[in-house]
């Protein structure tokens, strides 16, 4: 045991003899994920890089080296989510929150406030709004948004997502007056005068929503930006954007040259289409801080809408097996070209039947064991027959811990016992020797990783249900855990080279946490936050205070 620490500490100092590190993190618990050095208590960064990971980093420390104590906090690789909508985080993220507005005013104050920020003309949207809490209790008027907003349409929508409250504008742009008649399935709401109020519910809302218009360049930048800082504050250092269109690369591309992006990004061409057969003839682009390697395929819908397809019919609905989007000849189509041109395949299949087709495409083109890294977007019901078929042709299960326990309380109902047994089946895929990469698929998860954790290690939801997890023996350890959102997901974009560990020569992504996360009680892991995240060695975000900025 001591030779071997000995050894390590000679090795370091090997390495980094008469090298003084840019910055120091001493006094840590850090988890490497390294397995010939799993745990250390200090990190040296040095030109964006790691330098060195040990016990005494002394030797490292210049005069102009900047330390900082981390006072025992455990500290980390900066985590991967593999599989992402940034933008549509973003969208999430921008819509003013209403839910916690206690008055009118309040409302009018924070539409006020978006308006000053917004473009002439621009819509200003909301959600979340509900009357009953305010004094009155009365739907609200028109003219508060008119006021606050004369210039920008407004469209906001109350909590339940029934009934809308919008501007004069926004009536005017959409050519609603006095005379239009209510439509089918809606309602317009009037005063006692015949005025409309701006209140306007079920199918009527449509009436103002369908001239909201696709989001512009400049929008779709600000909303990768705001989910980007949205990341770094969670801990996100790299994220896998699942499907994307030209506009949303480009929009990636402006905002990375002027050094607005704090995380970096592996991106995925959406289907295909004209920018596919661009990137075909050009080839990948790879970068360190943004990457266009993968094309995202999708071969069948969701479970909660029955649209994954499946090989025997629903549980609950029998007849339907789902909805298959591709064939195995579309997948198999693109694979080929893929495998030609160095690109992977990444391709969303959540039923057994898609999952099924999307190997056997797979494995034609593929014909063995191979480093295209294919990769199945969810891989949640997959026939017992069909796990060895992952191994066959090295395909990554790319899975998402929060869909299971999201969809455990119905996921039984719709599919029943005996297919459940190979759902979410995360402990399956390791012993059958398949990698798998972690994510939430934000928005439609929450995007705190912290929380996927929580669902890979327990396999309850928040509230510690069910008591032993659901189907228990599929949880995760905290090590493969915390691997399948670091090195795995590393793994999963060609990047184990340059990220998921922290070991020196790799980039200098880690996060300084509030709790340890390999220690405390499951529960603690809800509750645990990021104080500081560092990306290439510099600190992106920092709990309680702006991020270092300037150089
Ligand atoms: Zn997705």
């Amino acid at each position: 045991m001591l030779l071997r620490l000995l050894a390590g500490l000679l090795c370091i100092v090997a390495i980094s003899a008469g090298q003084t590190a840019d910055l120091v993190v001493t006094g840590a618990r850090v988890y490497t994920v390294n397995p010939a050095q799993p745990t250390a208590s200090a990190i040296a960064v040095k030109d964006g890089r790691i330098l060195a990971v040990g016990d005494n980093l002394q030797a490292q420390i210049g005069p102009a080296t900047q330390v900082i104590d981390a006072a025992g906090a455990a500290v980390i690789p900066g985590l991967i989510d593999s599989h992402v909508h940034l933008a549509g985080l973003g969208q999430a993220l921008e819509i003013l929150d209403l839910r916690e507005a206690s008055s009118i005013d309040e409302v009018a104050r924070q539409v006020r406030e978006a308006a000053a920020e917004a473009q002439p003309g621009e819509w200003i949207r909301g959600r979340g709004w509900d009357q009953t809490r305010w004094p009155g209790k009365e739907f609200p008027d028109r003219n508060y948004l008119s006021e606050a907003a004369p210039n920008n349409p407004v469209y906001l929508t109350r909590v339940d997502g029934h009934a809308a409250w919008v501007n004069g504008k926004a009536l005017e742009m959409a050519g609603v007056d006095e005379k239009s008649p209510h439509p089918q399935g809606g309602r317009i709401i009037r005063n006692p005068e015949g005025t409309i109020t701006g209140i306007l519910i079920d199918r009527a809302m449509g009436l103002v929503s369908r001239h909201i218009p696709d989001a512009t360049q400049a929008q779709l930048e600000r909303r990768l930006k705001i989910a980007a800082e949205e990341c770094a504050r969670l801990g996100l250092t790299s994220v896998h954007d699942a499907g994307v269109g030209r506009s949303t690369i480009e929009a990636y591309k402006a905002l990375e040259a002027r050094g607005e992006l704090p995380i970096r990004s592996y991106l995925m061409i959406g289907g295909e289409g004209d920018l596919w057969r661009e990137y075909l003839a050009k080839g990948p682009e790879l970068g360190e801080r943004i990457t266009v390697r993968s094309i995202k395929l999708v071969a069948d819908g969701a479970m909660g809408s029955r649209g994954a397809a499946l090989i025997e019919a629903y549980a609950d609905d029998s007849g339907n097996q789902g909805l298959v989007i591709l064939q195995k000849d579309d997948v198999l189509r693109v694979a080929r070209q893929a495998t030609e041109k160095g690109f992977q395949v990444a391709t969303h299949a959540i039923g057994d039947l898609a999952n099924r087709l999307a190997l056997q495409a797979y494995g034609e083109a593929l014909g063995g064991a191979n480093d295209q890294r294919f990769r199945i977007e969810h891989a949640q019901i997959v026939h017992p027959d069909d796990f060895p078929l992952f191994k066959q042709f090295s395909v990554i299960a790319s899975v998402q811990a929060t869909h299971a326990t999201s969809d455990m309380r119905w996921a039984e109902d719709r599919i029943g016992p005996q297919r459940a047994i190979g759902s979410y089946a995360w402990r399956t895929f390791l012993d059958t020797g398949v990698r798998i990469a972690n994510g939430s698929d934000f928005p439609v998860e929450h995007p705190n990783p912290m929380l996927g954790f929580h669902a890979a290690i327990t396999r309850q939801d928040g509230k510690g249900w069910p008591k032993e997890g659901w189907y228990p023996s599929q949880k995760l350890t905290r090590e493969e855990a915390l691997k399948s959102w670091t090195l795995d997901g590393a793994y999963a974009a060609f990047e184990e080279k340059q990220k998921g560990s922290l070991q020196p020569g790799k980039l200098a992504d880690f996060l300084v946490l509030s709790r340890d996360i390999m220690e405390v009680e499951p529960a603690e892991i809800l509750g645990t936050t990021v104080r500081m995240t560092f990306v290439g060695g510099k600190l992106v975000y920092r709990a309680g205070g702006p991020a270092e900025g300037g150089d």
